[in-house]
């Protein structure tokens, strides 16, 4: 029996469990299952949470991210910068497009994209950045926005564990193209199932990605491209709008729980608290920990019913899935990529 679990999202999700069933009650009464007004409701509240002009709800985060870099025409033989240390999602979408996703290093103490090591990457073929804020902090998005700026390159942030952090004061969004969120179950802001959503400024793309959801259609039967079906569902939108209300209350409870373990476990030698840099207003989707012992120290938490995971065991660059890249161990002692200069 674990006393204290990694997660409980039966106990999150049944405080809720009244506005819920009100919240099905409407959707049944509307008769509209499919993009009706809880999907265009929550787009909107969203929107306004994101301080973001635009938001087009899909069907997942790793849909968010895959159609805003096709919405962008990235493709076979673009290159998109993605960081090594990150959930397989952010790869996968790059990998999708026909595009190849180029590792970059994070920053060791913040776990993000390392701006710094970038331009060394940067080939001609180089298309667009993706900046994932990682467990929850964002990444230094003033020195990704640089970077970006300078070359020409789409900023494309992955927010799928960050809902409501901010960095300088300002939401996701506020210096990229477009931001992708998940509202996978267990996020920050968590569906009751699968939905994702990207948010922009730029009315064009947030009209090519609405149509690229739903067919490439913009009215029906009429399809104006090769598009998918990936809605946000009309039910899970209105979950949504059931917990996007109290999402800032949620964040600052987990403000308040990173608070007590940093001053727990503040001096323990060999134990690597999180750092947080003054720009950064973090919403602690995971609070990590880093130690030489890894393994003891899960166990010896585990004996006192207390749950741990790793984040991530394996990095993409290092899965399987990804062998043909040819990654070996360790990223920096990597063999040499032929970037094929044309
Ligand atoms: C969860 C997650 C995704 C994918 O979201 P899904 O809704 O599960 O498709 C993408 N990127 C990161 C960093 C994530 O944590």
């Amino acid at each position: 029996m674990t006393a204290v679990p990694f997660l409980d999202l039966k106990a999150i999700n049944l405080r809720d469990a009244d506005r819920f069933q009100d919240a099905l009650r409407r959707v049944l009464d509307s008769g509209w299952l499919i993009l009706g007004k809880e999907v265009s409701q929550f787009e909107a509240n969203f929107a306004t949470y994101c301080e973001s002009d635009h938001c087009v709800g899909v069907g997942n985060g790793l849909d968010a991210l895959h159609l805003a870099l096709m919405a962008w025409g990235i493709g076979p033989g673009d290159e998109v910068i993605v960081p090594s240390n990150t959930y397989i999602a952010t790869w996968l979408a790059v990998t999708y497009t026909g595009a190849t996703p180029v590792p970059i290093e994070p920053v060791e103490a913040m776990h993000n994209l390392d701006a710094a090591r970038i331009e060394a990457a940067i080939t001609p073929h180089t298309k667009a950045i993706i900046a994932v804020h990682l467990y929850g902090q964002m990444a230094d998005m003033d020195a990704l926005a640089a970077v970006a700026r300078k070359h020409g390159l789409k900023l494309l942030e992955d927010a799928a564990q960050s809902h409501g952090a901010r960095w300088n004061s300002r939401s996701a969004g506020a210096s990229s193209d477009a931001v992708a969120y998940s509202f996978y179950p267990g996020k920050n802001l968590g569906a009751l199932g699968d939905g994702g959503a990207i948010t922009t400024n730029d009315s064009a793309l947030a009209e090519t990605i609405a149509m690229l959801r739903n067919y490439g259609s913009r009215r029906k039967y009429e399809n104006e491209f090769v598009g998918y079906n990936s809605r946000l569902d009309e039910l899970q939108a209105a979950f949504l709008s059931v917990k996007l209300p109290v999402l800032d209350r949620d964040n600052a409870r987990r403000t308040e729980i990173a608070r007590r373990y940093g001053e727990g476990l503040s001096g323990l030698v060999g134990l690597t608290l999180p750092f947080v840099p003054q720009q950064a207003a973090p919403v602690w989707h995971v609070h990590v920990v880093r130690t030489e012992r890894r393994v003891q120290l899960q166990a010896f938490l585990q004996e006192r019913g207390i749950g741990t995971l790793i984040h991530y065991p394996i990095p993409p660059h290092r899965q399987k899935a990804y062998a043909a890249l040819g990654y070996g161990e360790g990223f920096s002692r990597l063999p040499k990529r032929s970037t094929a200069k044309s």
